[in-house]
């Protein structure tokens, strides 16, 4: 008779896991608010008040103002847009490399090619995941122009060394902080520490709007620049000038007044959302040391705060007698929330495998204006292809309204599974 669920035995635990959109009276009475107002978006594409948005997209923004420190801040309507913006606003564009972590959401990269530029994907860091400040001086050419820096999974990539480098080689640093609200690297939040910052509060992220998003930056011709690819800024430049008018093609990627509504309910719910997601994480961090070392908790810098949007631990398939995948597959069959790995390593993906963006003669890659040959052959970031296929595990359940009971039957379902792995061995 088989014990695990994956071979027919009994499911650990049948009732999902609660999820984490914590959204209901303080979003409803901000958005009748704004039904009642009538003014869905307070945004009009023309000099004056109305070109920065209405009330509620304003009051949003000097929230994040006041809670970053951070001199300007633009919400936009996905971080998508914010990285788009952030690259345009920097005038990246043909001809220029731009760095990008290989591990991340697809955006962090696609971004880089939305501007025509070239994305150079650059190694992970096989302890914090994020870009590896080592590989980021030996990717880094005549064409290097920027370096977009992810703080994935909600912990922060080394700024220091990466703000050091990219003030060597004279390098523009966007922060795609999409993942983490709240981070600290050395006293700061992270998404105020590069040139440009950028946040989602898409549906699956710690806080959320639905769709929608945020830039931030100290820098006030960056803002300027921001605000107009907002809001088709190549009709309002004329009259809200910046120095440069290269790169201020305005898209729509305005917030209207329903999504700020609930963003400034969300805003108030971070601090205590992100404490659960502390606390739950160290719990669970504490409980997983029973399994000896099979599992690998992520490493916590002293001078950082991390803030595990997901919760990331690696699997050493030697130990633990079965692979990871035997492993991952038994525990969802368990009725667990794990998976194997995040997205594949973007550079996977059928666009840079094919080097099909613009039209089908291959531009951005191969823009004479680059000049250069480029491809993205499997192998090229071996760390990050080994943690994805081999290694890294992923778990969500560390959030509100989850508790250290949720926690307790993730580790009971992964003690079953370790006992009957002669059973994931055939
Ligand atoms: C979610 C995410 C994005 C994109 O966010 P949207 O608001 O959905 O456009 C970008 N980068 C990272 C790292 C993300 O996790």
């Amino acid at each position: 008779m088989s014990k695990l669920a994956i071979n027919g035995g009994p499911k650990f635990r049948e009732t999902p896991f609660a999820p984490q959109q914590d959204v209901g009276e303080e979003e409803i009475k901000l958005l009748i608010e704004v039904i009642d107002s009538k003014e869905l978006s307070g945004f009009l594409a023309s000099p004056g008040e109305k070109f920065l948005g209405g009330l509620k997209v304003r009051e949003l923004e000097n929230l994040w103002k006041d809670y970053l420190s951070v001199k300007h801040v633009m919400a936009v309507q996905s971080a998508t847009a914010g990285l788009h913006a952030a690259v345009a606003a920097l005038n990246l564009g043909p001809g220029d490399e731009v760095l990008v972590p290989s591990y991340s959401m697809c955006a962090s990269a696609t971004a880089i090619v939305m501007h025509n530029a070239i994305p150079i994907f650059v190694d992970i860091d096989e302890d914090t995941y994020c870009i590896d400040p080592k590989e980021i001086k030996k990717a880094i050419t005549p064409n290097t122009k920027a370096i977009i820096v992810v703080h994935l999974f909600g912990y922060p990539a080394e700024l220091e060394e990466i703000m050091a480098i990219a003030e060597e080689h004279n390098l523009k640093v966007i922060e795609d902080n999409a993942q983490g609200p709240g981070a600290i690297y050395k006293g700061r939040y992270t998404g105020t520490i590069g040139h440009i910052g950028v946040f989602s509060f898409n549906q699956n992220k710690s806080i959320t709007t639905g769709e929608g998003g945020l830039v931030t930056t100290n820098d006030d011709e960056l803002a300027k620049r921001v605000q107009l690819i907002r809001n088709h800024g190549e009709v309002v430049v004329d009259q809200y000038p910046v120095d440069n008018i290269a790169g201020i093609i305005g898209w729509n990627y305005r917030m209207t007044e329903l999504e700020a509504a609930v963003g400034i309910a969300q805003f108030h719910k971070l601090n205590k959302l992100n404490d659960r997601r502390v606390e739950l994480a160290e719990y669970l961090t504490k409980k997983l040391k029973q399994f000896g070392d099979i599992f690998t908790s992520p490493t916590i810098s002293s001078h950082s705060k991390h803030v595990y949007f997901l919760y990331p631990f690696k699997f050493n398939a030697e130990v633990a007698g079965i692979s990871r995948n035997k492993f991952t597959q038994a525990m969802i069959a368990e009725g667990m929330p794990v998976g194997a790995g995040y997205v594949r390593p973007i550079y996977l993906e059928p666009m840079y495998q094919q080097l099909l963006g613009y039209g089908d003669k291959g531009c951005p890659f191969n823009c004479p204006l680059y000049g250069k040959d480029i491809l993205y052959p499997k192998g090229l970031n071996p760390v990050c292809e080994r943690m994805h296929f081999e290694e890294l595990l992923l778990t969500p359940i560390c959030h509100y309204p989850l508790t250290e009971k949720d926690i307790d039957d993730f580790i009971k379902a992964i003690e079953k599974v370790i006992k009957y792995k002669s059973e994931l061995i055939s």
